[in-house]
């Protein structure tokens, strides 16, 4: 079966006036995303802004002792690389693919000429980054005060929101790394989410079996994030597909296979 793309699959891109949206598709580049491919490391130079489709982005900071943990994840609700169009260039974390699929990806140049343009881009672009700090920030509260049984739901729902599937890929050490938790409580909780029946663990893909008891079992913060991201892209259309297939630029990843410090990709396009 082919598979339909098309850059209104993301949020920000679909939001966008017919004039705008017209004057960007040309500039859009349709990007595969590999599982754990990176695409920017702590202090990198930004070349482009990546609007997710079907693929999902963790953004985490890495430790000197290799431990890390994750801060926010984006889908196709967003756009990966704020440090571009906020002037600031970098960042000091890492940003990896989680959720293989696509991206449609604007190139440094175009995204700042929108950016200054001051119209309904940089309005929807400063509309999400105020929607990624409060990610930020309540993943942070988290952390400190909620169980691994809440935070592992909070993981897992935030990722099947972005996912194309019910099933998730995720080693238990790369749920520690994501909640910055040791492998063994990782381990603990998901045999208590699987023992009553919410979930199946099976060789590193996680397969959501009951969402609303999930949901049941979350802390508040999966809630105020999903709530706060509606209130501040609300009335964003979604897009549904239609007959017509875009033939957009294909980007070739550099690298298949990328090796983590965590676990071991698997290259799926
Ligand atoms: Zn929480």
């Amino acid at each position: 079966m082919q598979t339909l793309h098309d850059p209104r699959q993301n949020h920000i891109i679909a939001a966008l006036p017919a004039v705008d949206f017209g004057r960007l598709i040309q500039h859009l580049e349709l990007a595969p995303m590999l599982l754990g491919q990176v695409l920017g490391e702590s202090g990198d130079q930004l070349s482009h802004v990546y609007f997710p489709t079907t693929a999902f982005v963790s953004s985490h900071y890495v430790l000197a002792d290799g431990a890390s943990a994750e801060f926010s994840v984006i889908g196709n609700e967003g756009v990966v690389g704020t440090a571009l169009f906020m002037g600031g260039e970098t960042t000091p974390s890492r940003s990896v693919v989680h959720g293989a699929g696509h991206a449609y990806r604007l190139k440094k140049k175009i995204v700042l000429e929108e950016f200054h343009r001051a119209g309904p881009m940089q309005r929807l672009l400063l509309r999400h980054t105020q929607s990624v700090l409060t990610q930020v920030a309540q993943t942070a509260v988290c952390n400190r005060h909620h169980s691994i049984d809440q935070q592992l739901c909070r993981c897992l729902l935030m990722r099947l929101d972005r996912s194309t599937s019910g099933e998730l890929v995720l080693t238990q050490e790369l749920i520690a790394s994501v909640l910055g938790v040791r492998r063994e409580g990782v381990t603990e909780a998901a045999g208590r989410l699987q023992k009553a029946g919410l979930i199946e663990y099976r060789r590193g893909r996680i397969t959501i079996l009951d969402r609303a008891g999930m949901e049941g079992r979350v802390c508040e913060c999966y809630a105020v994030v999903k709530q706060e991201s509606a209130r501040l892209l609300g009335g964003v259309r979604t897009w549904a597909p239609t007959t017509r297939i875009l033939e957009p630029l294909l980007i070739r990843p550099r690298s298949h296979g990328v090796q983590l410090s965590s676990y071991t990709c698997e290259c799926v396009d």
